[in-house]
């Protein structure tokens, strides 16, 4: 239960003056992406954690006479003249001079209400007016001013005014408005850190620094490297680190099982494979076997590169599994991935005698029946799929190992529902692709084991990389069709151009009208809302050749294996993250063909988008490409929710306080060593911490164990 202190953060915003219920939707869906439905409302604390990006200086306040040439400026004058456009004009906007002695400055008003600009600035009154001074005809004006003010009111007016971010229908001072009532519900909360810690630091307190950045009071209070931020931004990593952590001590208390094999199996299934391990791949093995044999649970994370073979290696971690005579789940992200896993290992696990079956959402009735009969009754030794591998009717006779495949994929929730599933004993294996620069690797994964792939197979060949026009698009079909010809299959991914999957759609299925009317036959098309067996067999249909262009989504993008395809075009390569492209890019060059990779752009490209697109011609190394594109767009950018169902920080950038994270983590860890249930002081204000940035799920853990 959260603490009823924090109840007036958590209470809607909607009671806040000038914030309707259409307001309350907008912003919602702006400041709570994540949780976006049509029903999500704002919070006070949504408000409050919505930080300004900049601010207006309107400290400056020059006679008319020393008025700059652009800027904004303050400025103190008398009413002389109203200038009323004609009657019946609406193009002529409404002036009204004004001067201080030194000169007449003019107020330009284009379809504006008369009366309320008589009210605003009545005649021979002086007035504090404050806006963006432009010229015309070398005479000063200042169009709309920001602020009209009397002396009285200029005397309550702030002059450095935070700006915020701002989406579609919320005007900023709107939003201004709302944050400043937010503010004032913020309740006094107890320090979570060490007070030793923030006085070397000299932060202040969290409610302190809230206010400091809402109510700026030097330009350089808001700043990347403000105090304010600092305190900030080191308590979303504190609280994301104590969560991670507290997810592991769990884990970890739970008693593990050996799990040694007898090497049987594995024997069996090194003769079947077609190559023989990379050095890489045998290390990881030991790694992992070391960890099942233990009596400890095995918490590991196996990262390695596209193409770098983690499959196999989680297959023969799974034999020993089932060498030990338990039961053991292999999950991945997509249906595709699934049933392609099934096949490929189905062969393996022929040889080695081993039973293997499928399940996804699309086993139903009957078929579902029976294997989960088999299933329950342990006949079945190695069980692939999705997410439907753990629904509450799934029952293993005895499970040992989870393997989850390409797991950034799955949410946090989802990972600690299956954590929370799997149970008791049950070693887990976490595989990923997506290159994680070690920064971030800690903000996600806590101090888990990891096991790398540092090496692919031999005998790869590198991708040529190009980065061209869209328009040359019909040379790269030229290049298509002379590929084709020449017997080599070829993907084209369509982008996620709106955030809407119809749209989406529409573009791809588009794109596959105009390719399959050029390459007759020879064209397929899949995206994620085809219905199972469709998608099915087009992938078949790519893989045995019969197909030889794949247009697709992104659904391409996780695991797909068929090494005999050597190009991929991506459409408005610009729009996707680097990380992305390179896992895109990672469906070739996986045989023993040369490969290559076309990324189409839209004109015009920023010297960003350009620099981001340069470094996948420069580089196939996954983490250098990671670790580029953190420096080049941030933290936030790299992880969005859509792309990786990573922990996005609304506080923290990684760019800029990268440098607290080995902090946050130890600190983390002192604290649950003293204090592992929370119960101190300090462990309590550390509970409401947990809760201000939502990791309910952290402290229900601390209910459990
Ligand atoms: P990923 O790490 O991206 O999941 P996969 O496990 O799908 O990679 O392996 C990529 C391709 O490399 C597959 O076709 C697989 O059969 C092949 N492969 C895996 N290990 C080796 C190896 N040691 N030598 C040669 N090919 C290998
Ligand atoms: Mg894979």
């Amino acid at each position: 239960m959260r603490p009823p202190l924090l109840n007036p953060l958590f209470a809607g915003a909607s009671g806040l003056k000038g914030i309707g219920e259409k307001l309350d939707r907008l912003l919602a869906q702006f400041l709570r992406p994540a949780h976006a439905t049509a029903g999500t409302t704002t919070r006070i604390i949504d408000l409050l954690f919505h930080l300004p990006s900049g601010l207006v200086d309107r400290r400056f306040r020059p006679s008319i006479a020393e008025l700059p040439r652009e800027g904004v400026v303050t400025v103190e004058a008398r009413v002389m003249r109203h200038r009323p456009p004609p009657p019946m004009n609406r193009k002529v906007p409404y002036r009204v001079d004004v001067s201080d002695g030194t000169g007449v400055l003019s107020l330009v008003f284009f379809h504006a209400y008369a009366d309320s600009i008589r009210r605003a600035l009545p005649d021979g009154e002086t007035r504090f007016i404050s806006g963006k001074i432009d010229w015309f005809n070398a005479e000063p004006q200042i169009a709309h001013p920001d602020h009209v003010v009397s002396a009285e009111e200029f005397g309550r007016m702030p002059l450095i005014e935070p700006v915020y971010p701002l989406t579609e229908g919320v005007s900023g001072k709107l939003l201004a408005k709302a944050i400043a009532q937010a503010l004032e519900k913020l309740p006094d909360l107890p320090e979570w850190q060490d007070p030793a810690f923030l006085q070397r630091h000299g932060w202040p307190s969290f409610g302190a620094a809230l206010r400091a950045l809402h109510h700026p009071e030097t330009p350089s209070a808001i700043g990347p490297e403000a105090l304010a931020r600092r305190r900030l931004a080191y308590d979303e990593l504190l609280s994301n680190q104590l969560a991670l952590s507290l997810v592991r001590a769990n884990m970890k208390r739970a008693q593990g099982r050996s799990l040694p094999g007898t090497g049987d199996l594995r024997r069996r299934l090194i003769a079947a494979l077609p190559y023989s391990l990379t050095m890489a791949q045998t290390e990881a093995i030991a790694e992992i076997l070391r960890d099942m044999g233990s009596g400890e649970r095995m918490l590991r994370l196996l990262q390695g590169d596209v193409g770098s073979g983690k499959t196999v290696v989680a297959l023969l971690a799974l034999a020993a599994a089932v060498e030990s005579g338990a039961q053991g789940a292999l999950m991945v992200p997509t249906e595709i991935l699934a049933r392609q896993h099934h096949a490929t290992l189905s062969r393996l696990c022929g040889a080695a005698g081993i039973s293997i079956a499928l399940l996804t959402g699309r086993e139903k009735g009957k078929a579902r029946e029976e294997i989960l009969a088999r299933l329950a009754a342990g006949e079945t030794q190695l069980l692939i799929g999705t997410h439907a591998l753990f629904q509450a009717d799934v029952h293993f006779r005895d499970l040992g190992l989870v393997v989850i495949d390409e797991q950034h994929r799955f949410g946090v929730h989802q990972r600690l529902a299956l954590q929370a599933k799997a149970g008791g004993a049950t070693d887990l294996l976490v595989m990923t692709a997506t290159p994680i620069p070690r920064t971030l690797a800690l903000t996600v994964y806590g101090d888990m084991d990891v096991s790398k792939l540092t090496e692919k197979p031999a005998g790869r060949l590198p991708i040529d990389t190009r980065v061209i026009p869209m328009s040359r698009m019909e040379e790269v079909i030229e290049g298509l069709s002379r590929a084709m010809a020449q017997g080599n299959r070829a993907y084209w991914v369509c982008p996620l151009v709106e955030e809407s999957e119809a749209v989406d759609l529409a573009a791809a299925e588009e794109r596959f009208l105009a390719l399959a009317a050029r390459f007759n036959g020879k064209v397929g098309l899949v995206h994620g809302r085809m219905k199972g067996p469709d998608k099915d067999r087009v992938m078949a249909e790519f893989k045995d050749g019969t197909l030889s262009l794949l247009v697709s989504t992104t659904v391409i993008e996780v695991g797909v294996d068929v090494p005999e395809a050597t190009a991929i075009v991506i459409e408005n390569a610009e729009r996707f993250g680097l990380a992305q492209l390179h896992q895109l890019r990672g469906r070739v060059g996986r045989g023993s063909g040369k490969s290559s990779c076309l990324l189409l752009y839209q004109e015009p490209l920023g010297e960003t988008a350009k620099a981001r697109l340069s470094i996948m011609c420069e580089t196939e190394d996954g983490f250098r490409i990671a670790e580029e594109d953190l420096r080049l767009r941030g933290a936030g950018e790299m992880l969005g929710t859509r792309q990786s169902g990573l922990p996005l920080f609304r506080m923290a950038d990684l760019s800029v306080d990268g440098d607290l994270l080995a902090t946050a983590r130890d600190d983390a860890q002192l604290v649950l060593i003293r204090d592992p249930k929370l119960l101190s002081p300090r462990g309590e204000a550390l509970r409401i911490l947990l809760y201000l940035f939502e990791r309910d799920e952290a402290i229900r853990l601390l209910s459990a164990g």
